[in-house]
């Protein structure tokens, strides 16, 4: 195999990732804003860029997995014009709003390249075990063309309908992923308080319907409240739960208990928690007794 990728990013996600794409034998060109970050992706096999441009250049696809909508911003549009992709695909896959992915979609088309949207579900772990679930949003022949591309990542590659789609898919399920964590810590807090083993906790919603498995990959950081090398930090946690509260806004839900979500984020990222694991948000529920 032999096509070449080139990989914008390598952060916590982008740095495995292109370690996934080397290892199922694809070329990769990979460009970072910290040159340092992406550097021992050499050793690896991919060649680093000095900047977006020369690595889009280099190839017939172009992988995003950038921060944010201002972060891509930033990048494919230096001084507010768009950079060369005619000719090119460009695939976003980081976790942005809906209309900014159509957005992008109408920029990249409009300068004669091609856009599809691949947000993806998992985290470094994930990366590494080769299970990321892929959510495409784009035409079905789009899918078809990058589907193997994707395979990379993980076997579960969804076609989920047009782009802002799969990107709603994504911010639906991250959604999850912040009540999810709120709530756990709250029950987590309560039964703590009043002197319950926690285990015989665990061992009763382990057995019944509510029980979700995030709750016992988040336990062990929240009983030792150790969030130290994340795999989602809590402050892009945040960011998504503005995302998610945008959206739902726009689509005239209720967004009363994410609101709460949100202020809980915000109390653990300013005292400290920002690059901490999002299992942080433990903290802001249950503070650490003086
Ligand atoms: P990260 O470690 O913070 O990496 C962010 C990347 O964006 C870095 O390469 C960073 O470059 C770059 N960047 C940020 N601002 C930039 C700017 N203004 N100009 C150029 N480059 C910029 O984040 P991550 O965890 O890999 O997440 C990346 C995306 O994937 C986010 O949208 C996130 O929500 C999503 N996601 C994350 C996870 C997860 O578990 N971590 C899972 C699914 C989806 P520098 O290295 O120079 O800072």
């Amino acid at each position: 195999m032999s096509r070449t990728i080139a990989f914008l990013g390598t952060g916590l996600m982008g740095y495995p990732m292109v370690e996934k794409l080397l290892e199922a034998g694809y070329a990769v060109i990979a460009w970072n804003r910290t040159r340092e970050k992406a550097l021992p992706l050499r050793e690896k096999g991919a060649r680093v860029a000095d900047s977006a441009a020369e690595a889009i250049a280099a190839a017939e696809v172009t992988l995003l997995m950038l921060t944010d909508y201002p972060a891509i911003q930033e990048v494919l549009f230096p001084g507010g014009n768009l950079l060369e992709v005619r000719g090119k695909t460009v695939i976003q896959m980081g976790t942005i709003l809906p209309e900014e992915s159509r957005r992008l979609q109408q920029a990249i088309t409009e300068a004669g390249g091609d856009y599809l949207e691949a947000p993806v579900l998992g985290s470094i772990p994930q990366v590494r075990e080769k299970q990321l679930i892929v959510m495409v949003g784009g035409t079905g022949e789009q899918f078809r063309r990058w589907t193997e591309v994707f395979r990379a990542f993980g076997s579960e590659v969804h076609h989920v309908g047009e782009v802002g789609q799969a990107a709603a898919t994504k911010l639906a399920l991250n959604h999850l992923i912040a009540a999810e964590a709120a709530a756990f810590s709250l029950s987590l807090g309560l039964v703590q308080g009043h002197g319950v083993e926690v285990e015989l906790f665990m061992n009763i919603l382990r057995h019944s319907a509510l029980y979700a498995p995030t709750f016992d990959k988040k336990l062990p950081r929240m009983l030792s409240r150790d969030f130290e090398n994340p795999n989602f930090p809590a402050k892009h946690m945040l960011k998504d739960v503005n995302l998610i509260l945008a959206a739902a806004q726009e689509a005239g839900l209720s967004t009363e208990m994410l609101e709460g979500v949100r202020s809980l984020l915000e109390t653990a990222v300013h005292s400290g928690h920002a690059d901490h694991d999002y299992a942080a948000i433990y903290e802001a529920v249950v503070p650490p007794r003086k």
